[in-house]
């Protein structure tokens, strides 16, 4: 970053809600209606974070200048840990950076082949196909198991997302299947590369039930800059752990909504960000610039 871009630190990025989610991946808006949304809900700063793709970028950034709020790009990065999946917050990378366009591209092709499996097996019990799921998807979306739930809930067999979780998707509901992805060391490692600032996502979910203090510790080695400690599936106690965690590396700590749209009841603002943690990312970021707010 050139002295003239800076400082940024000072500005009113206003409410500040890191992690949202848009059709580009498992999200029921638009991006533009993604940004709608957050400044209808009175935040003044979001950052678009949709699974294993960038493509909603453009689009949020239009309507972020429209309506006058920040923007931050970001993703949400895929990635493996023995059997837990753990999600790897990317923001402010170059989208085009070698390294990540390569992974992030298999593991869009490993995400459809595993909810192709999984469809297979649901398929062989309910009258469920692959053509229903694709109808519940935008074109070119990151395909995950929302969209079999949604499917699902249009046939009538579950009564919403959460049903389907809680049941048919469920990792012990009988036809689970996982995707392959790179480890989470490696997620880091891509995003620092591509000038990205690498944040664990929800790091305290049942998902992410190997977050220990040595996985912390090798993650950092790795290039790890924050943690994302206030989000609803990080329980209390947890979250004083992460923090503590987060004191002892030097890391950077968020608090975010994690928003779906109507595909999760997780609302905008519902936690949020400081100021100080969005300068320290702005500040570290070099693959690409946030829009600020008008
Ligand atoms: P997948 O990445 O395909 O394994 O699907 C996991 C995604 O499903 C996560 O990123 C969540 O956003 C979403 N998800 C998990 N649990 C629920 C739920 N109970 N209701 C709606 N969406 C969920
Ligand atoms: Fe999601
Ligand atoms: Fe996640
Ligand atoms: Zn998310």
């Amino acid at each position: 970053m050139s002295a003239a871009d800076t400082p940024r630190s000072g500005t009113q990025w206003g409410r500040i809600d890191l992690h949202a989610h848009s059709t580009e991946s498992d999200g029921t808006e638009s991006p533009r209606e993604l940004v709608l949304q957050a400044h209808a809900a009175g935040i003044g700063t979001v950052a678009i974070t949709d699974h294993d793709t960038t493509a909603g970028w453009a689009d949020a950034a239009d309507a972020a200048r429209e309506v006058g709020i920040g923007l931050v790009p970001g993703v949400e990065f895929s990635s493996q840990q023995q059997w837990a999946s753990v999600h790897v917050l990317g923001y402010l990378l170059d989208p085009a950076a070698p390294a990540f366009l390569t992974e992030r591209e298999r593991i869009r092709v490993e995400r459809v082949e595993r909810a192709q499996r999984m469809v297979e097996r649901i398929g062989a019990d309910y009258p469920l196909t692959w053509a229903i799921v694709q109808d519940h998807a935008a074109p070119g979306a990151t395909i995950g198991r929302p969209h079999i739930a949604d499917a699902l809930v249009s046939l009538g067999i579950v009564a919403d997302r959460s049903a389907a979780f809680d049941g048919i998707l469920h990792w012990r509901g009988g036809y689970y299947q996982p995707h392959r992805a790179p480890a989470p060391t490696e997620a880091v490692r891509i995003i620092r590369a591509a000038g990205g600032v690498p944040v664990i996502a929800h790091p305290a979910a049942r998902g992410q039930a190997t977050m220990d203090e040595r996985v912390i510790a090798q993650l950092v080695d790795a290039g790890l800059m924050g943690l994302e400690v206030e989000h609803r599936d990080n329980p209390p106690e947890a979250q004083e752990w992460l923090r503590r965690q987060a004191r002892i590396h030097g890391l950077i700590t968020t608090g975010s909504s994690d928003w779906h749209g109507r595909g999760k009841p997780n609302l905008f603002g519902e936690h949020t960000t400081s100021a100080e943690a969005l300068d320290a990312i702005v500040e570290a970021a070099t693959g690409a610039e946030p829009i600020l707010p008008a």
